[in-house]
């Protein structure tokens, strides 16, 4: 099959189940998945399954991307904050549907690795940095909207709620009971507080609060 078929075998069936959003389906359409997965899974690059990348982390299942970016309700003004870049695949499709979007990720080499794709893509709106995203971006703050693609506690961490615009909306994937379970989770942040749905489980690796020792900020050799 080609990559063609196998682009609109998968947006079907995104829409099977239950992706409506045309802007979120298009912008599916147009990010090469093929670009975001190692080699060895090149094959399996438009089907609709998480796979591993590199240090032990995996880039997301399809539906799950498509998903959480419907839930997020993003529009072309809005400035967005992922945390998590790992292979960079939901930073760029998001990057199709917003204005501006910030990505964190804590493991360098994986960063390192999205950039060059960003770049190679000309995906000209992402900004990224490398540390600890449950800090936030609080020199970039307020978000219209922020997505977290690692599983928080129970709780979203406090910086990114607070660096969260009234009106905003963020959608995290959080712990629910005691077996390990998780959830999606969106808050929306009203003038009084905030309001918590939850939407579907899922499966991430764990949101980690620090940045790798031996993969401190360093200077830049150039
Ligand atoms: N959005 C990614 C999914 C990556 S998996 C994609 O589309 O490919 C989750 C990523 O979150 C991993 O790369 C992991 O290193 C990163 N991560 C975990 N805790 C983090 C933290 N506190 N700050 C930034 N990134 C974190």
């Amino acid at each position: 099959m080609t990559i063609d078929a196998r682009k609109i075998r998968l947006i079907m069936a995104l829409r099977r189940s239950g992706v409506t959003d045309t802007k979120v389906l298009a912008a599916i359409e147009r990010i090469p998945r093929e670009m975001f997965v190692p080699a060895s899974f090149l094959d399996q690059a438009w089907e609709d399954t998480a796979l591993p990348i590199d240090l032990g982390q995996t880039i997301s299942q399809p539906l799950v991307v498509a998903l959480m970016t419907q839930a997020l309700e993003v529009t072309d003004r809005h400035r967005v904050l992922e945390v998590g870049t790992g292979s960079g695949y939901q930073a760029a499709v998001l990057s199709r549907l917003c204005r501006r979007l910030y990505s964190i990720e804590r493991l360098r080499p994986l960063l390192s690795e999205a950039e060059k794709r960003f770049h190679a893509l000309r995906l000209h709106n992402i900004t990224t940095r490398h540390g600890d995203g449950t800090r936030g971006w609080p020199e970039a703050a307020p978000f219209h909207r922020i997505m977290v693609t690692a599983a928080g506690g129970l709780e979203p961490p406090k910086d990114l709620t607070e660096q969260l615009a009234v009106g905003g909306v963020m959608v995290i994937p959080l712990a629910a009971g005691n077996y390990g379970d998780q959830r999606v989770v969106r808050i929306r942040r009203t003038d009084h507080g905030f309001d918590r749905e939850d939407l579907w489980p899922v499966r991430f690796v764990p949101l980690l609060s620090d940045t790798p020792p031996d993969d401190a900020p360093r200077a830049d050799p150039a």
